[in-house]
């Protein structure tokens, strides 16, 4: 068999037929991902469909079905132009939402066109006079106005995408401008080329080689698709991003209105301030913002938390917005709920101050323990003086080890409950009391003197003496021994003070118990 130049153009044709449908099942099987998916699909199969139509051109067959396929030419042609122009549209804002008028008019103009083709024959608006196909290529017609219209309307959308590509291409973000690249680059071979062959530049013995170069494009917006990831990193407009955050953002311009507000701060002031109109873009910024939230608009950049309605927290930063030259085009607030935060907070804090106070509490009187009493009885000790004496007791249970013995450890705990209560009973305001051992106790009374300490030791011998613990078999009482010491000089350690009326404890308990014996500083006699 001779292969002739239309023979092997057919190959060609059908080769880039099976090329774009490659292309259009890859894109599809990325529907889901990003809208410009769907276009690529479309515009691909499109083009394959095209390059399918015009494959046996030049193939002897009926009159008839050549004709037809000159006709199914103008749908695929139209197809694969709304498809591109979609792509582009699509890939540079992947979150378009095309208008009704612009369907309609992606929608009515290739209808107008199809009905114009299909009626040709009627008034050769289409074509000026209809040369059989066959031998003599169908473009080889004179072309009619409508023809003209068609091409010219198919060039705006092209050129169309090919300027926001481009702009993205220049302006874009990092991973937006390669892809823009790519289509862009894709979207001149058919452009450069379907120029050429309209003007008459037919190389290949007069052959339409456009759906050729809609290959070439189809192939490399698969290699965009592939390489450049385009289907799998969608650039997102970052209004769309806006959108979807939590934090409130208001922008205001210089004169104080709201001029933007995004999804969460519309919700934000519908449900906090119900008074205001439903769209508060227009508003002015006074009617919700606090006068301090006001003060700082005219100020700089600021971050701080305020309580805008009783309960609720928010955390605000007020950015300025400059343009290129610096002058003030308004500010951007940005607030942020953080309520939960306060209130966890809070409770933390709640949380922290009881810990710290169960550490210096005992947990069975809830006297103070030692950990408390150190810092807390130097304090006073260093305001000792002569006019004011520090006054020390410490109290020990007479025999208690026979109360657990006998009764046992619960009703021993019930004595020691029950004489830390009697002690506390005792104190007076400033006075510490404090659980030092297992049944040993200290009080520190500030500004007594020595009579006024013996006999506050005596009430609080007395007190204890006077505590009963009922049992179902018996009634526990028990008495205690008190040691008593006075420092009036406030150079004194506690320790010191301490072993002072720890000594006159042990005279207490060696001289017979359920007494109160003082240290020589403390001796009523001495100081009156
Ligand atoms: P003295 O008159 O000499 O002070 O004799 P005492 O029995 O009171 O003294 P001792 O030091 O021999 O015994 C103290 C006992 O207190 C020993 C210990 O088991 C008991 N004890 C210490 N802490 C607790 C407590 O928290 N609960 C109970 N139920 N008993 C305790
Ligand atoms: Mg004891
Ligand atoms: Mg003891």
């Amino acid at each position: 068999m001779n292969l002739t130049v239309p023979h092997v153009l057919t190959v060609v044709f059908v080769a880039g037929a099976l090329l774009n449908a490659a292309t259009a099942v890859l894109a599809w099987r990325h529907r889901t991902r990003t809208p410009a998916a769907r276009a690529l699909s479309a515009a691909a199969a499109s083009l394959a469909v095209w390059a399918a139509v015009c494959a046996p051109q030049n193939l002897p067959l009926p009159q008839g079905l050549h004709d037809g396929l000159t006709y199914a030419s103008f749908a695929t042609i139209l197809g694969a132009v709304v498809s591109l122009h979609l792509l582009a549209r699509f890939v540079v804002d992947p979150h378009l939402r095309l208008s009704r008028a612009h369907v309609a008019h992606l929608v009515a103009v290739p209808a107008a066109v199809l009905l114009a083709v299909a009626t040709d024959p009627l008034h050769h608006l289409v074509f000026t006079r209809i040369v059989p196909l066959g031998h003599a290529p169908w473009y080889d017609d004179r072309f009619g106005p409508l023809f003209w219209v068609h091409t010219a309307w198919c060039y705006l959308l092209l050129t169309d995408a090919a300027v926001r590509l481009a702009r993205a291409w220049l302006t874009g973000s990092a991973v937006l401008r390669p892809q823009a690249g790519g289509l862009l680059l894709a979207s001149t071979f058919p452009l450069a080329g379907n120029v050429a062959v309209l003007c008459g530049a037919h190389v290949l013995s007069g052959q339409d080689l456009t759906p050729l170069f809609f290959t070439l494009t189809g192939l490399l917006d698969a290699w965009v698709v592939l390489r450049l990831g385009l289907l799998r990193t969608v650039p997102v407009a970052r209004a769309a991003v806006l959108e979807t955050i939590d934090d409130h953002v208001v922008v205001i311009d210089a004169e104080g209105t709201v001029v933007d507000v995004n999804a969460s701060g519309r919700a934000f002031l519908a449900a906090r301030r119900p008074d205001l109109p439903a769209d508060p873009v227009g508003v002015a910024a006074s009617q919700f913002l606090t006068h301090r939230a006001l003060a700082d608009l005219t100020r700089g950049p600021l971050d701080y938390v305020l309580e805008y309605t009783p309960g609720y927290h928010v955390s605000v930063k007020v950015t300025a917005l400059t343009d290129r030259r610096g002058r003030a085009l308004g500010r951007v607030l940005v607030a942020r709920d953080i309520t939960d935060l306060v209130e966890t907070r809070r409770r933390l804090e709640e949380l922290q101050a009881r810990l710290s106070e169960e550490a210096v509490r005992d947990p069975l009187t809830g006297l103070h323990n030692r950990r408390h009493l150190d810092p807390a009885a130097a304090q006073l000790l260093r305001l000792a003086s002569p006019d004011g004496p520090v006054g020390v007791l410490v109290v020990d249970v007479d025999h208690f080890k026979s109360v657990n013995d006998r009764y046992g450890h619960a009703v021993g705990d019930e004595v020691l409950v029950a004489v830390a209560h009697a002690l506390r009973a005792a104190a007076r305001e400033g006075d510490l009391v404090a659980r030092t051992g297992g049944e040993e106790f200290v009080l520190v009374l500030p500004g007594a003197r020595p009579g006024t300490l013996a006999r506050r030791a005596e009430d609080v011998r007395a007190a204890c003496a006077a505590v009963r613990v009922r049992t179902p078999a018996d009634t526990v009482r028990r008495t205690v021994s008190v040691g008593t010491a006075s420092v009036t000089d406030p150079g004194t350690g506690l320790a010191d003070v301490l072993a002072r009326a720890d000594a006159a404890l042990y005279e207490a308990k060696e001289s017979g118990r359920d007494r109160v014996v003082h240290s020589r500083d403390a001796q009523p006699a001495d100081r009156g």
